[in-house]
């Protein structure tokens, strides 16, 4: 009575999961290009607006002992460059 059972079961599965395979490869393939497709014209208008944002990246860095962060450029400059304290922070020359 097993056996019975496991014969048809197993083609019925193969046949079954090759089907699907087949129709699922497809739609797979149409899907990624989608993605790649929306995705590619932002990422060409990107460079253009990108160098601040990079800028800002690089910013970001904790600054060193002798450096510091004004508070209104937000630009990492060293000590020498403070003009004085605001009640918020510091205050680079270029700023003051
Ligand atoms: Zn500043």
């Amino acid at each position: 009575m097993a056996t019975d059972y496991d014969a048809p079961r197993k083609t019925d599965d193969d046949s079954e999961s090759i089907e699907a395979l087949k129709e699922r490869v497809p739609d797979k393939l149409s899907g990624a290009v989608d993605v790649e497709d929306a995705d590619n014209p932002s990422g060409f208008e990107l460079p253009g607006a990108d160098l601040s944002d990079l800028e800002l990246d690089v910013v970001v860095l904790p600054p060193q002992e002798d450096e510091f962060t004004c508070v209104n450029c937000f630009l990492v400059k060293h000590r020498s460059q403070v003009d004085h304290e605001d009640s918020v922070g510091l205050i680079c020359r270029d700023c003051a």
